[in-house]
């Protein structure tokens, strides 16, 4: 309300667009962080859709960059969004640090863009703001009169970030239950999707990070390629460990596909979006460390049959024995390619690959890069003897 009248009465200046706050804070993107920019609000818009209902959420975004998914999120009705950005370049942007000057709310976050939208009102508008006092908590052209109060900005880095003491606790569900009112969105840096998706596939399994909550879902951007990989069916192309280690734990689809002409600046690829539901039951029952390896070396020889990467499982002197015993128990055909097993395939080499190293405990820690850097090191001082006896007078 502004003294003596409704704000509606008041034509006010519109938001500076994302594009203009990128100019207004010199804001040029930075290769070695993966900055690609999203600026039209209707493509940010369409991505939290893609999350679902967010009315009373409380939202956990990677990398705000200038704040376009941000605005976005902020405009669903959240009960809180928590940004993590690691370039102390967007903080002044994202965060004010006094309250606004235009009016009576003690928002933390007002000035900046109060400023920002002064500055740019006179700039390209050439209007003054009106000489009103607003008695609403809200600011009249600030990006957080969207939510006043419902923003919080850590300058952080999203690898290291501890989200699961974020949120209110009375927030946790049971792993069983619907998931809970926590959502995870974020239009991702490239050079960190792939270890950030690991890293919270891992905490999936073991049920805490941002899964402490319950069964967190996430909405998440990722080069085109890359979120194919992680939707993958059965026998198709791009069946990879990526398609296995999410599909294993959590329901995964791949919700949007964004070209990369809609970024700024224009990334080589498109994009996708994901979207990820962890599973009430995980489809292998297994530590991740142990469905890792066997998937990692599964893959390592995709075009090979499968029994070629499952060999590297087992010391040389047993693994002809050791995968022949493997795939028999497990029931899987050797000559399956990689891309042809499917999750059950997987869950049932997972089983069986566990008992075997229950049965012998050296098993899990064996490493056949290690035994061939050892076999070439002991081939080297051998072959180093045999050239210093031949050098020796008879
Ligand atoms: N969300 C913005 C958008 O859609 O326009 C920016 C997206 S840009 C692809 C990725 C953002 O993540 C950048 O703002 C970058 O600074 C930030 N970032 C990169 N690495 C990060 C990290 N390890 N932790 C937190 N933020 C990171």
């Amino acid at each position: 309300m502004a003294a003596g009248g409704s704000l509606s009465a008041f034509r006010l200046p519109p938001l500076p667009t994302i594009r203009e706050i990128i100019k207004l804070f010199r804001l040029h993107a930075a290769k070695q962080l993966s900055q690609n920019f999203l600026l039209d609000l209707r493509l940010t818009d369409k991505i939290v859709r893609k999350a679902g209902t967010l009315t009373n959420a409380y939202v956990y975004e990677v990398g705000p960059g200038p704040g376009g998914i941000t605005r976005s999120i902020l405009n669903a009705g959240v009960a809180e969004l928590l940004v993590v950005e690691k370039d102390s370049r967007f903080l002044p942007g994202l965060q004010g640090r006094t309250r606004c000057g235009m009016c009576r709310s003690d928002g933390r976050y007002m000035l900046s863009f109060c400023e920002t939208t002064k500055l740019f009102t006179r700039q390209l508008y050439r209007v003054t703001f009106p000489p009103v006092v607003l008695e609403s908590s809200s600011c009249c052209t600030c990006l957080l009169t969207l939510a006043p109060g419902k923003l919080r900005i850590v300058h952080g880095d999203v690898l290291t970030f501890k989200i699961e003491r974020a949120f209110p606790e009375s927030l946790k569900r049971h792993w069983e239950d619907d998931p809970p009112n926590v959502h995870i969105i974020g239009n991702l840096p490239f050079s960190v999707s792939t270890p950030l998706i690991i890293k919270w596939l891992e905490n999936v399994s073991r049920r805490d990070g941002p899964f402490a909550y319950g069964r967190t879902q996430m909405t998440l951007t990722f080069q085109k390629e890359v979120a194919e990989r992680l939707t993958a069916t059965t026998g198709s192309k791009q069946r990879s460990r990526l398609s296995i280690m999410a599909q294993y734990l959590c329901s995964v689809q791949h919700v949007l596909t964004i070209p990369g002409r809609a970024f700024v600046p224009k990334p080589e690829v498109d994009v996708g979006v994901v979207r990820f539901t962890p599973l009430t039951q995980p489809r292998i029952e297994q530590p991740f460390q142990l469905v890792e390896k066997v998937v990692q070396n599964v893959f390592q020889f995709r075009r090979k049959y499968c029994h070629r990467g499952l060999g590297m499982l087992f010391p040389e002197a047993q693994r002809v024995e050791s995968t022949g015993k493997l795939l028999q128990l497990a029931d899987v055909d050797p000559t399956l390619r990689p891309s042809q097993l499917s999750v059950s395939h997987f869950k049932s080499l997972c089983d069986v690959y566990r008992k075997m190293c229950d049965e012998d405990p050296h098993l899990f820690a064996y490493n056949f890069r290690e035994e061939l850097k050892q076999n070439k090191s002991k081939n080297q001082e051998k072959e180093g003897e045999e050239s210093y006896r031949l050098q020796l007078p008879p």
